[in-house]
């Protein structure tokens, strides 16, 4: 084990051998167990770096959790499920999802043992926290899961792995990668020879003129694929909600974001949350590949409003002070306008083929 105390060490120690990928970067300062951006900050809330949809309004996760009893539903309500979350955060959602369905589907939350899949151990604390005394199981990969029936929900999962970037140069499609000036100074550079993951840019984008950058996520892809093998084998369903595009495009969306405000991508690294937009198409395709249905991507604000966030919050104003009230208001049209998250997030749903349309993707 390396004795290194930070990660913006370790990653000069890295460079000192030649430039890495860009995903290689966000894998590193993002995932590092031990000195990586999710195992040593808090990086959600008002003190936090930004914040995500369970965060803003519980309704979020009672209504996710209201999702998964409906679908166990239709499943046909099998005596034992299990109800996996990917990269849960604080483990808010599945708070809110248990004490919602505790309410309204005893019977699910009965059948349903929770599994949450994390790298970052500090998270891991919170989620036990958040969990209480309701009993749950820890994994660091979704291949771990034990077999049987399951429904899977991923919150801002997909846009936390690491994407390649590729630029378009008269060579062809060439790595974006990350290299360390003899100063100390990081910048970015391009791979002088084509990148052999350039077959997997969908065909217009590969056309993208001279200069432009594409994104792709073999990660990404490779988790949706998983998800959606076990689907067919054991039956269930899976929602995954992430910012994103619903078609593949060129375009460089590699972000980080620090106290609410954009940051430097490779400024004081570690210290910020780097994300990239989800290719939904890009998922829709590996999970095609293995067989299952697939419903949208729907926007998050639709996808709320046929979830009935309206009528649920409606209910959460009519026990609210006047103060609580406006709180209520704005976190609801945060979720849902089309100017806020409502448009720029997106829903999509796998399910097994013995499965109808998925609750929230009926027009
Ligand atoms: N779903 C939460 C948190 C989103 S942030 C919410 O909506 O609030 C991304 C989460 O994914 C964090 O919990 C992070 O630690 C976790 N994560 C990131 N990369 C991961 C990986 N490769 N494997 C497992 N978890 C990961």
């Amino acid at each position: 084990m390396d004795d290194t105390h930070s990660v913006e060490k370790l990653l000069h120690q890295k460079l000192a051998s030649g430039p890495i990928p860009v995903a290689e970067y966000m894998r590193l300062v993002l995932g590092h167990p031990r000195l990586g951006y999710y195992a040593t900050r808090t990086p959600f809330g008002r003190e936090g770096d930004f914040i995500t949809a369970p965060e803003i309004c519980q309704a979020f996760g009672e209504l996710i959790g209201l999702w998964a009893a409906h679908v166990w539903g239709l499943m046909g309500a099998p005596e034992e499920i299990n109800l996996v979350e990917l990269g849960p955060g604080r483990g808010t959602l599945m708070a809110d999802a248990l004490r919602a369905c505790g309410k309204v589907a005893p019977s699910f939350l009965a059948a349903a043992s929770i599994h949450f899949i994390e790298t970052s151990p500090a998270l891991r604390d919170q989620q036990k926290r958040a969990m209480g005394d309701h009993p749950a199981l820890w994994y660091e990969k979704f291949s771990q899961i034990p077999k049987g029936p399951l429904i899977v929900i991923g919150n801002e999962f997909m846009d936390a792995l690491p994407v390649h970037q590729l630029v378009r140069t008269g060579s062809g499609w060439c790595e974006r990668q990350i290299a360390r000036s003899p100063d100390g100074d990081l910048f970015f550079t391009v791979a002088n020879k084509p990148s052999p993951l350039s077959t997997q840019l969908h065909p217009l984008v590969a056309e993208a003129a001279l200069g432009s950058v594409a994104e792709i996520s073999p990660k990404a892809c490779a988790v949706t694929g998983a998800i959606a093998n076990r689907l067919r084998i054991e039956g269930g369903a899976a929602l995954l909600i992430d910012y994103g595009y619903a078609e593949s495009a060129a375009g460089d969306t590699l972000q980080a974001v620090k106290h609410h405000r954009r940051h430097e991508v490779l400024a004081e690294p570690g210290t910020a949350d780097l994300t990239a937009h989800v290719d939904f198409a890009a998922l829709c395709r590996a999970a095609n590949n293995c067989g299952v249905k697939i419903f949208g991507p729907v926007t998050q604000g639709v996808f709320l409003e046929r979830l009935g966030i309206m009528e649920r919050s409606k209910s959460l104003l009519r026990d609210a002070d006047l103060i609580g009230r406006l709180e209520i208001e704005t976190q609801i049209e945060r979720l849902t306008s089309p100017t806020e998250m409502g448009n720029l997030f997106k829903v999509l749903g796998l399910a097994s083929n013995n499965l109808s349309v998925l609750p929230g993707f009926v027009p």
